[in-house]
């Protein structure tokens, strides 16, 4: 039986369908985008509830996963699916999936919302199992779903193989976790705020090309004018805008909806 309490499905006009997870803190978000011959399945979930057999329940095309990246949020379902491509430098954390140690950290009441998490899923023993892609993701590749094309863009930053799908004939854009309304944690280890700076660059331009962008994170579609502001603002970061606030490990710098929090000395020019 599919367990669909979990999953909150939403259908966007030009074949898009988002699979939201908002019964956990991160809210994250997957997609689907549909060509005539194959289902592009972006991103696999969090590892709650049945998420391929949701899938199979919304779409009868053949199902491609691509990954926006492989942090754990967004594998969680890989494994159940023959076709499954990501960034070449993220492909051993697919591989590797996610443990119990670390995953049942995300579960503790702080991180859920309302009372969703199904009765199946039990946070002492689950964990991600670990996926070997058949293929990988590079810049410049263009992902044929019949009659419908993704072009797969390179944007490390915020992890190194963060990829940006855009549909340039429907004019819409998935950044991954490179730009969400939230905060953007570019201190961790696997960040890089150098890289995270061209990337944001080009999806601000990337952006004066579409009408929406949909993120893997919170709110959901977002108006392409954020990707603008958000580059601004980052650069106004590296021209010496102060921090809202220091902490011992980052340096938050607020925005409205948005903001970023950078290790000290990483930044600047
Ligand atoms: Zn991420
Ligand atoms: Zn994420």
């Amino acid at each position: 039986m599919v367990e669909l309490s979990w999953f909150d499905v939403v259908r966007f006009p030009s074949g898009v369908t988002m699979i939201s997870e908002p019964g956990h803190s991160e809210d994250v978000k997957s997609y689907l985008v549909e060509g005539a011959r194959d289902v592009a399945v972006l991103d696999t979930g969090m590892g709650v509830g049945d998420f391929a057999g949701l899938v199979a329940t919304l779409s009868d095309r053949n199902p491609i996963v691509l990954h926006s990246h492989a942090h754990f949020d967004h594998i969680g379902a890989s494994a159940q699916f023959a076709r499954v491509r990501v960034h070449a430098s993220e492909a051993g954390a697919l591989r590797a999936g996610y443990p119990n140690e670390r995953f049942r950290a995300w579960f503790t009441p702080e991180h859920l919302v309302g009372n969703r998490l199904p009765a199946t899923f039990d946070p002492q023993r689950a964990a991600i199992a670990g996926c070997e892609p058949d293929g990988f993701l590079t810049e410049g590749d263009v992902i044929d779903l019949g009659e419908r094309v993704l072009h797969v863009y390179h944007t490390p930053g915020h992890s190194p193989g963060g990829i940006t799908l855009v549909d340039h004939a429907a004019r819409i854009m998935f950044p991954g976790d490179a730009i969400y309304a939230g905060p953007m944690f570019a201190y961790r280890d696997y960040s890089d705020p150098v890289a995270y700076r061209a990337s944001l660059r080009r999806i601000a331009e990337l952006a004066t090309q579409v009408d929406v962008i949909y993120p893997s994170h919170n709110r959901s579609p977002l108006e392409p004018e954020l990707a603008q502001a958000m580059h601004e603002a980052y650069e106004r970061i590296w021209a010496g805008r102060a921090p809202d606030e220091r902490r011992p490990e980052c340096d938050v710098f607020q925005f409205d909806s948005y903001a970023f929090w950078l290790r000290p000395g990483s930044y600047g020019n």
